[in-house]
């Protein structure tokens, strides 16, 4: 397939990790943060930690939507669907991520919830359309690649004027997450950043030039390929030696520097910024996360259904917080893989198709390497 079989040919893989190995500096680590869950997925699939120098230390990063949505905003859209008899629409992942007292989407639909699966923002304009007499909420969740169907969707209800239709929004931004991640008192040290590559499709790469000179942290932005990755790592490499800061794209396939300008202007027209937003493992992470605009007042299901926020600590035996904030890995939980698996999930990292505990058990990247303990031993 075009723009995939060619970004899988492990010749070339090859080639890109001899050429890595020629570069990196056997004196010092490089410790280079994959930003997003697909970047961590394509990692752990296709193996490439096995390729790369042991000194090179690809860390994990908070990048996964589904795992990032906080405890509390799950039992917010349980609270629509039970309490308020909304329709909700939602992508798949979310239905199965834990909330408070043992309940998900899934056991709120099987209590009795009408909660549905989509796979477009149209077609929950669809269901409101089909359903004049009953409410209902899209759960809006993602980066700011999911935005802009969100933001048409708020555009398309105004021009149509339903009545039956609100999006309860929790998308969150990338850069501000990456912002707090090197500004956190515990913050883990790192190099350099892979960068996502579809998120910067709609934004663009100028955004991250803030955090990459107030760091002085390189940021490569990569597509989700196997040798995307491994592009994007020989280029943080080089970077790195050379005391560089600043952003590049490895993905000069679709990012420019200014993104897509019309998906943007629809976003900026139907969404503001918030104040502050909780995300699971990060915390309130100051104008991270968008709300629906006051122009757009009428489609806010959080004003529609006057939805309180409430902080819900995470279990205590799961990890994730520190797994999103790149501190530990899948492997570190005592846990993985035994009472948490992908068909019985204790937190959010094991449920997303994104999430990092989720790669780790359907890949089996299970084993540190020894400069990865080394690294948090000596951290
Ligand atoms: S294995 Fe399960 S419980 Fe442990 S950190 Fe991952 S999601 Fe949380």
């Amino acid at each position: 397939m075009k723009y995939v079989d060619e970004f899988r040919r492990g010749d070339v893989a090859r080639g890109i990790a001899k050429h890595i190995a020629g570069l990196v500096d056997p004196a010092r680590e490089y410790r280079l943060m994959e930003f997003c869950g697909g970047h961590t997925h394509a990692i752990a699939r296709y193996g490439l930690t096995g390729l790369l120098p042991s000194n090179i230390r690809l860390i994990h990063g908070p990048g996964c939507p589904v795992c990032v949505l906080p405890i509390g905003r799950i039992d917010s859209a349980i609270e629509l669907v039970l309490q308020h008899q909304v329709i909700l629409c939602t992508y798949g992942d979310t239905l199965r991520v834990p909330a408070s007292n043992r309940m998900s989407l899934y056991k709120a639909r099987a209590e009795g919830g009408d909660v549905r699966v989509i796979y477009s923002t149209s077609d929950a304009l669809r269901i409101a359309r089909e359903n004049p007499d009953r409410q209902v909420v899209f759960f809006g969740i993602g980066f700011e690649t999911t935005t802009p169907p969100t933001a048409m969707a708020l555009k398309t209800a105004k021009t149509e004027g339903q009545k039956n239709f609100s999006v309860f929004c929790n998308h969150v931004l990338t850069p501000p997450a990456m912002q707090h991640l090197l500004s956190a008192g515990d913050a883990v040290e790192l190099d350099g950043f892979i960068g996502p590559s579809h998120v910067s499709t709609v934004i663009g790469s100028d955004p991250y030039q803030a955090v990459a000179k107030q760091y002085r942290k390189p940021v490569v932005i990569a597509g989700f390929e196997p040798l995307d990755v491994l592009q994007a790592t020989a280029m943080l490499v080089e970077d790195i030696n050379h005391g560089r800061d600043g952003v590049s794209t490895q993905f000069t396939r679709a990012v420019t520097p200014e993104g897509n300008q019309k998906a943007r202007s629809v976003v900026m027209e139907t969404m503001m910024l918030r104040d502050t937003f909780e995300w699971r493992g990060l915390g309130q992470v100051p104008h991270s996360a968008l709300a629906i605009h006051p122009d757009y007042a009428d489609f806010d299901a959080e004003q529609r259904f006057a939805l309180p926020y409430r902080h819900v600590p995470d279990h205590k035996a799961c990890e994730c917080g520190a797994i999103l904030r790149g501190q530990k890995q899948p492997s570190d939980c005592k846990v993985f893989g035994i009472v948490c698996t992908p068909d019985n999930p204790l937190g959010s990292c094991m449920v997303s198709s994104e999430g990092a505990c989720a790669a780790h058990y359907h890949y089996g990247r299970f084993v540190k390497s020894p400069t990865q303990t080394s690294v948090e031993e000596g951290a």
